[in-house]
């Protein structure tokens, strides 16, 4: 993808704070991060987002995750550290390259985490729990 910022970042050909690489994975410093220490992993061929990514990495995506994970919250002495990964422009994915956000998070650092906002009768929730299990038996 030419005109993609994190495949550019991946050919070294916009400069990034990168803290991790491997063969199929980069990480980098998010420019506009949440707390210090935000950062992002993105694999190095493009894919969309999790919808695209294949088997071999998503087979990989959980091992790099807690690596990174862990190297993060120590360097950052943080108290605790969100992964958030969003897909599609109505969940705020604002880069069409896949990326996860790994987030430090402290004490009343004043990011504001999601909170529920609906209240779903029994009802509605079995129905959509017959949904998601129709979809997944298929
Ligand atoms: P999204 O909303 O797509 O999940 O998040 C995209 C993230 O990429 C944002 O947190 C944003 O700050 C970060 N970002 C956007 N452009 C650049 C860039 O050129 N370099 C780096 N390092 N991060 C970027
Ligand atoms: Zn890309």
């Amino acid at each position: 993808m030419l005109d993609c910022i994190f495949c550019k970042i991946v050919r070294k050909e916009i400069p990034a704070e990168i803290v991790y690489e491997t063969e199929h994975w980069l990480a980098f410093l998010d420019i506009k991060p949440v707390n210090p220490g935000h950062t992002l992993l993105v694999p190095k061929t493009h894919f969309e987002n999790l919808f695209d990514l294949p088997a071999e990495r998503l087979a990989e995506f959980g091992g790099v995750a807690q690596k990174l994970a862990r190297a993060v919250k120590m360097a950052t002495n943080a108290a605790g550290l969100n992964l958030g990964m969003n897909n599609g422009r109505s969940a705020g994915q604002l880069i069409d390259h896949a990326h996860l956000h790994l987030i430090p998070r402290f004490e009343n650092d004043g990011h504001r985490h999601w909170h529920g906002q609906t209240t779903p009768t029994k009802n509605e929730l079995m129905e959509m729990k017959e949904k998601i299990l129709a979809v997944l038996s298929e």
